[in-house]
C-alpha cells in the first residue's frame, strides 16, 4: 500500500478536530498540533486540550501539545483588543498560530501543513488561506489551503461531537471573544 504524505495540522478544538482531521486522514499521515495561546482562562485550555486527546486517541493519530504562551499572544494582539471577531487581532491570532505550526512542521523534516480553523462559520477560509500560503513562503514549506466549511461541514461535526459526547465552546478562544458573546 502506497504511503500517504505527512502533513502537519494546526489544530484549535476537539469537536472541529473530530470531522477535519478525520478527512485529513483520508489522504494524509496527519500530525496534529495543538498550539491555542489565545485560549482563556486557562481552565478553558485546559479543558480543550484534553478533550482533543479523547479525539486524537479515537481517531489514532499523534498529537504533540505546543506551550500554553499565553502572555506572548496577548502582547501580539493587545493593540487590536477593541477589533471585532474577524478583524486585525483575529488575523494575528491566525497568523502566529500557523506560524509555530509551520515552525514544527519544518523541526519535524515534514513539507506540508495546514490548519482545521476553517470549519468554523466565524471565519474567513479566504483570509486564513492567505495567510497560510504567506506563512508557507516564509518557511519555504507548502501550505494545504482549506475550506471544511463545504459539503455542510460545520453542521456534520456539530452532530459528530455531540454523538461522541464532546465538549463544544461557545466562544472563540480569547478574553475578548469570551467577553463578546
Ligand atoms: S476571536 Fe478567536 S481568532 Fe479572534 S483573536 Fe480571539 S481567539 Fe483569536
Amino acid at each position: 500500500m502506497e504511503e500517504k504524505q505527512p502533513i502537519v495540522a494546526h489544530i484549535c478544538c476537539a469537536p472541529d478536530a473530530l470531522y477535519a482531521v478525520s478527512l485529513l486522514q483520508d489522504s494524509y499521515q496527519v500530525t496534529g498540533y495543538f498550539y491555542n495561546p489565545n485560549i482563556h482562562p486557562v481552565e478553558e485550555y485546559e479543558l480543550r486540550l484534553n478533550e482533543t486527546r479523547r479525539v486524537a486517541q479515537h481517531l489514532g493519530f499523534k498529537l504533540i501539545e505546543g506551550k500554553y504562551e499565553a502572555n506572548r499572544w496577548q502582547q501580539l494582539t493587545a493593540r487590536f483588543k477593541d477589533e471585532p471577531e474577524k478583524g486585525r487581532r483575529c488575523q494575528i491570532c491566525y497568523a502566529w498560530r500557523l506560524n509555530q505550526t509551520a515552525l514544527l512542521a519544518r523541526e519535524l523534516g515534514i513539507s506540508l501543513f495546514t490548519t482545521i480553523m476553517s470549519i468554523s462559520p466565524w471565519k474567513n477560509a479566504g483570509v486564513l488561506n492567505r495567510i497560510g500560503r504567506m506563512t508557507g513562503g516564509k518557511f519555504r514549506l507548502e501550505f494545504l489551503e482549506t475550506n471544511f466549511k463545504k459539503k455542510d461541514g460545520f453542521r456534520k461535526s456539530v452532530a459528530l461531537s455531540k454523538d461522541f459526547g464532546l465538549y463544544r465552546q461557545n466562544y472563540c478562544g480569547c478574553i475578548y471573544s469570551q467577553q463578546a458573546r
